[in-house]
Formats: C-alpha cells, structure tokens, sequence
C-alpha cells in the first residue's frame, strides 16, 4: 500500500475572509520551503485544502516536516483507487488493515463530489463496511466516535482514502501577520516566546545584547544555536542583531544607584531594540517576560521599563507557568541550547538587591544626569547584523560539493 498525497486541513485561516488567498499563499510557501529536499512532489491547493502530491516520495518524512507548519490545523495520508468499487473496497481493506489494532472500531465516511459515480454515499458506506467486517475478525462498528473513520472521497479523477488524523503545528501561515522584533537572551523562555510569535503568523528578527569581555563567545554562539532553531521552525533564515552593550552597562553602572541599574539596563535594552526595530521596519517587540518570575518582571518593574517607547510589546508567556513553558522548549528543541552554562549580559552586573517595585519618576531622574543617547546611538550604529539559515552547516558542506 503506498500513499498518492496528503491532504491538509487550513483550520483558521478558512475563517479569514477575504485574506484567504493570501494566508493559502503563504502557507503553499511555507509547504513548497519545508519540502524543498523532495523535489517530485506537487503542491495543489483550492479554498478549503490543500494537496500535497507525493509521486513517489516518502510520506513519512514528509509528514513529519508537515507537523512543524504553522497554519495547518491537521492533515491526512490519501491512497488512491481507481473509480471501481471492486478496486476501492480491495484498497479500504488495505489501509484500515495498516491501521487494525485488537478491539478497535470504525466507521466509513463516503463523501462524493463527483455525482456521477454508480454507487451514493449510503451505498458506498455500506458496502466498504460490510467488506471490512467481513475480512477484519473483531472488527466493530462505531458510528459515534470510532477508532478509524475510514473516509471516501469520490472525486472526478479518482477515489481518496484515508484514515488517519494527523494534527498539525496551528496557527497562523509564516509571514502572514508583519514584523516585530525579538529581544533574545540565551535564557529559556525568550526563544519560546519568539516560537509563539511566529506560530500567529509574525516574521522575527533578534535581537541580543552582548557585553564582551563580561559574556563570552561561547555566549554569543548559545544565541547563534537557538536563532538556528527559530529558523528551522519559520523555515527560512533569521536575521540576528548582535548589539554591543558593554559601554552603556558600564556608565549606568557609574550613574544609576544600584539597586535600580536593573531596571534601568532595561530600559536602555528596549530603547537600544526600538532603535533596530525602527530602521528594520518592524512594528512591535517581543520579549520572553513572564510575570513575577524575577525581580524585573513584575508589573511595576513592567511599568517603568515600558515607560521609554510606546511601541506594542508583546509578552506571549505573560500568564504561563514555567513548567509549561520548559515543556514547549523541550518540544521546539531549544532547551538544550538554552541549559548551556554561559553568563548572560544581564547576570554580570546583577545588584544584590533590586528593586521589586521599581518607581518609574525615580529612574527617569537617575537617567536624566546623564546623556546616555550618543551611546545609545553608537551602539545601534555599531550592531553586527548576520543572517542565521536553517541547518547551516549542512547546506556549507552542500556548498563544498560545487
Ligand atoms: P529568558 O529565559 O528569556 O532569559 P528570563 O526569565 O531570564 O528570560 P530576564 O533575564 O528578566 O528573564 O529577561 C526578560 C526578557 O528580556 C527576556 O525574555 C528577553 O526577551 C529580554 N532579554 C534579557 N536579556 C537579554 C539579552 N541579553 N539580549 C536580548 N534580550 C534580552
Ligand atoms: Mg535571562
């Protein structure tokens, strides 16, 4: 038995109005990157679903890159039989059969959108049925919630079968919902922040502060690790902007009482970030806060960092428990990265005391003894901005090869 194609739910973007086409656009090019290494396939979509047409490839790795695709609700391996309901019921066998455990129960769902064909749906489900329950010892019917629903579709070309469920990533297609910035750290729960991100639809550049010599480059490669990782889920390559960040630590070091150097590190960070963000023409920020982790996140200490820009900044872990949130890391695969030892720029300098509730008028007064814009400006025109691709090492040794 071998699968002809996969059919693929959209799940919410058929809710999406007159952007459908759009959203089906960039989830076919999101299908046509993740399979870019099986070339015979073909991608058909219409306006309720999509196909992907295997002509001899291998449907098990194929669905396997499908279950990282943001957009797709869920998906289903099809055989196909010709339109001969001797061939048909000889195929249904087949597959329910791939699919038989002891005591599991199933139901066929025959759908035509060819009305031409001899026998109706009734017909059709009671025929395949009565085929399975006769060459299936202990297989039971269950109308209501069977194990396997066998689905018929009778279409112009041909009969499609399957039975199997797959469920997808959700979401959004990459790319379909604009740009925002991602402030990276090599903790745990940025990179799943930026994960959720772009599992709405959101494209994602980083963005990470460095403090050489204070964090080191093994550092600066944990950041290079994970923003690989977000590649491979957006299925293209991540832009990283690497920012320098010694020198502003340094004079808020020398000009912020330090029970507020957090607080106001901080706030240089997201004023350094909406710098990036402006000339990236991105539209937001995201960042891996979560309330009441840390001393920084509380709600004041939200308060008075926000205080230096009004663009969106969007907290996808805001309310999630960590446990949670260490379970989607192990999932996207960057916990490991994330659990490498290195000294972050923000742990270097940590006071022995800061503020829990930080007063937002208390820190724009420490600041304002100091112009800290040039600074500023000369750590934003001093960025290293590179270009993080899925996989990079294997397409170099593919690059080797010519
Ligand atoms: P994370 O696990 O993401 O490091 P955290 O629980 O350690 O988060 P903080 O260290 O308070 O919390 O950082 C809060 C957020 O600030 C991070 O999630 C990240 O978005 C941003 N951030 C912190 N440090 C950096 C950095 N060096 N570069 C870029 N962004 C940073
Ligand atoms: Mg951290």
């Amino acid at each position: 038995m071998e699968y002809d194609r996969i059919l693929i739910r959209y799940g919410e973007i058929s809710t999406k109005g007159r952007n459908r086409n759009k959203f089906i656009d960039k989830l076919r090019k999101s299908v046509r990157i993740a399979l870019r290494n099986f070339p015979e396939i073909k991608i058909e979509a219409s306006r309720d679903r999509m196909y992907v047409v295997l002509n001899g490839e291998n449907a098990r790795e194929i669905i396997e890159k499908l279950t990282h695709i943001f957009g797709i609700q869920s998906f289903s391996p099809a055989i196909k039989a010709a339109k001969e309901i001797e061939l048909v019921k000889q195929s249904s066998l087949d597959l329910v059969q791939s699919q038989y455990k002891d005591g599991k129960t199933f139901k066929v769902t025959a759908k035509r959108s060819d009305k031409t064909f001899e026998l109706t749906t009734d017909e059709i489900n009671h025929t395949l049925g009565d085929h399975l329950l006769q060459n299936i010892p202990g297989l039971k019917v269950n109308v209501k919630n069977p194990d396997i629903n066998l689905r018929v579709e009778v279409r112009k070309d041909a009969i499609y079968l399957s039975c199997e469920t797959i469920p997808g990533a959700g979401g959004l297609p990459a790319g379909s919902g604009g740009k925002a910035m991602l402030m990276l750290s090599g903790g745990i729960d940025s990179p799943v922040a930026g994960y959720l991100a772009m599992r709405r639809g959101l494209d994602i550049e980083a963005v990470h502060f460095f403090s050489p010599p204070f964090t080191s480059e093994r550092a600066k490669d944990k950041v290079i690790d994970l923003s690989r990782k977000l590649a491979e889920i957006a299925g293209g390559s991540i832009t990283l902007h690497i920012v320098p960040f010694t020198e502003v630590q340094q004079a808020i070091r020398e000009q912020v009482p330090e029970n507020y150097t957090m607080t106001s590190t901080r706030r240089m960070m997201l004023r350094i970030t909406d710098e990036i963000r402006k000339n990236r023409e991105a539209l937001a920020i995201i960042t891996g806060e979560n309330l009441g982790q840390v001393a920084s996140q509380t709600i004041e200490s939200m308060y008075a960092i926000n205080d230096v820009t009004n663009t969106p900044i969007l907290r996808p872990l805001i309310s999630m428990d960590k446990n949670d949130i260490i379970k989607i890391a192990d999932k996207i695969d960057t916990l490991e990265i994330s659990n490498r030892p290195y000294e972050d720029c923000c742990t270097i300098f940590v006071p022995a005391s800061p503020k829990t509730k930080p007063k937002r008028e208390k820190v724009r007064q420490y600041e304002s003894y100091f112009d800290f814009e040039p600074l500023i400006q000369k750590a934003v025109h001093d960025v290293e901005t590179i270009t993080i691709k899925p996989g990079e090492e294997l397409s170099q040794e593919f690059d080797d090869l010519f």
